[in-house]
């Protein structure tokens, strides 16, 4: 897509035309009305009321439950929402007659002249996100953080003039991008997920989150996990441009963060000791690596280590990620609901010392549960399966655990729990799967769950 940035003027009544009306994108519509597109938006589904109120009242055209192709063919700009796959049938047809199809992340980010902190992996995006803004705004600089967590990057272009943008992004988002280019650029890990977008190749999937690099220039910076042989694989047989900042929890580096004795050091340029780890407010070796990896970004954009130290210190954490929900005679409850596949949940199980009752289940995204075996031998004394099918759960850990109760809601879960954990014991919902067979979201089942244990 040609500089629209620089050609302001010559976008007077050219025809953007948004499809999907989500948070990204109700809020590229906004932006695009403000810059002076024409804008339609179409959403083959039913629009939520709230975006609906958005657009009407921001006075955009729109259709819902159908795309009227003759319209969507007339346009200068397709933007598209992540949901959308590339090989839907509209996609193709927009681009066989040459009309360029970009993501809300590449529309916005030629209406800003903030700094762009980019954010993407396959588990802890939305932590290292919270983290990095958390640090910024400790240190009191402009900061506004959006993308695929709360905000639309699109609206927040719109209606807010940031110094720097914070933004958490999704492979699905980083697929639509030509230019955009963040100036810090963090890879939390990458591990197999959403791999029925990717033609079940992980390639391609590992392909999309690299991205986020592929135009960086040598000014800029790329953070990564150097214990993840996936990205430092991919680093020795691929070009990238800029700055190369690895994390470690395994070795010391040249050059990026890493530990001497349980000492979070960060080196680039000169080389400072940041904290002991005890310190850290959020638990996990996980937390440890998402903690290095808003470090380095933070300091890169000189934020003196105190503040860095003190925000790692009192940082709450966010809901749904091994929230330590309540101790209940003497157990402690964990959700951990956000955990949707083999990863995430590794690192709970890794992080838990304590006999562990574990729910577990839901909807399968491929799961290969065997990385977990280590830890359920070592600590999982029962597991409770909260799915419909829990078939692979029980043939996987029947013959290593004793126990294998099946429940098919949160409550039932939590208080057959309650009857088999013991004073000292750790409850933990980490369900490894996605949550649409019982639940409507994660976010409903973590919230289930909770109510379940405040009830007990
Ligand atoms: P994302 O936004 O990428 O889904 P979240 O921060 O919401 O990441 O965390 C999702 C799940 O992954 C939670 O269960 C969390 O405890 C776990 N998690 C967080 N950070 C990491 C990490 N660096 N590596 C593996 N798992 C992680």
């Amino acid at each position: 897509m040609e500089g629209i940035k620089n050609h302001q003027s010559s976008i007077v009544n050219r025809k953007l035309v948004v499809l999907g009306a989500g948070e990204s994108g109700v809020g590229t519509a906004i932006l695009g009305k403000q810059k002076g597109y024409k804008v339609f938006v179409s959403d083959k589904g039913i629009i939520a009321e709230k975006y609906k109120k958005v657009l009407l009242s921001n006075d955009i055209l729109f259709e819902e439950g159908n795309h009227t192709e003759a319209k969507i063919m007339t346009a200068d700009l397709v933007m598209k929402s992540p949901g959308i796959p590339d090989k839907a049938a509209m996609i193709k047809q927009l681009k066989s007659h040459g009309i360029p199809v970009i993501s809300e992340i590449e529309f916005a980010s030629k209406f800003t002249d903030g700094l762009i902190v980019g954010i993407t992996g396959s588990n802890g995006k939305t932590t290292t996100t919270m983290l990095v803004n958390h640090i910024l705004k400790k240190a009191n600089l402009n900061v506004g953080m959006g993308g695929n967590i709360g905000e639309s990057f699109a609206q927040q272009v719109a209606e807010s003039k940031f110094d720097i943008h914070v933004l958490e992004l999704s492979s699905f988002q980083l697929d639509g991008i030509v230019e955009f280019a963040p100036h810090i650029a963090i890879i939390t890990n990458i591990t197999p997920d959403h791999l029925d977008r990717y033609d079940y190749m992980f390639e391609n999937y590992i392909h999309s989150k690299f991205r986020i690099a592929e135009n960086q220039t040598e000014n800029d910076f790329l953070i990564y996990d150097a214990d993840d042989e996936v990205i430092t694989k991919w680093l020795q047989n691929n070009k990238t441009k800029a700055c190369l900042l690895p994390f470690s929890i395994e070795k010391e580096l040249e050059q990026g963060v890493f530990l001497k004795k349980d000492n979070i050091i960060i080196k680039y340029k000169t080389e400072d000791t940041l904290m002991n780890i005890s310190t850290l407010a959020l638990k996990g070796k996980h937390n440890l690596k998402n903690a290095m990896g808003a470090s380095m970004a933070t300091s890169l954009l000189k934020v003196r280590k105190d503040t860095i130290r003190e925000s790692l210190e009192d940082f709450e954490g966010a809901e749904h990620r091994l929230e330590f929900v309540l101790k209940v005679n003497g157990v402690q409850y964990i959700n951990d609901s956000k955990a949707t596949n083999v990863n995430a949940t590794f690192y709970a199980l890794d992080s838990v010392k304590k006999p562990t009752v574990w729910i577990v289940g839901g909807v399968d995204k491929g799961n290969d549960y065997l990385d977990l075996m280590p830890f359920v031998r070592e600590k999982v004394k029962a597991i409770i399966c909260l799915g419909l099918d829990n078939q692979k759960i029980i043939q996987t850990f029947g013959n290593v655990v004793d126990l294998i109760i099946e429940t098919a809601g949160a409550e039932e879960a939590v208080k057959v729990a309650h009857k088999i954990a013991e004073k000292g014991d750790t409850v933990l919902l980490s369900p490894a799967c996605a949550s649409f067979d019982l639940f409507e979201n994660y976010e409903d089942r973590g919230n289930k769950f909770k109510e379940a244990v405040r009830r007990l």
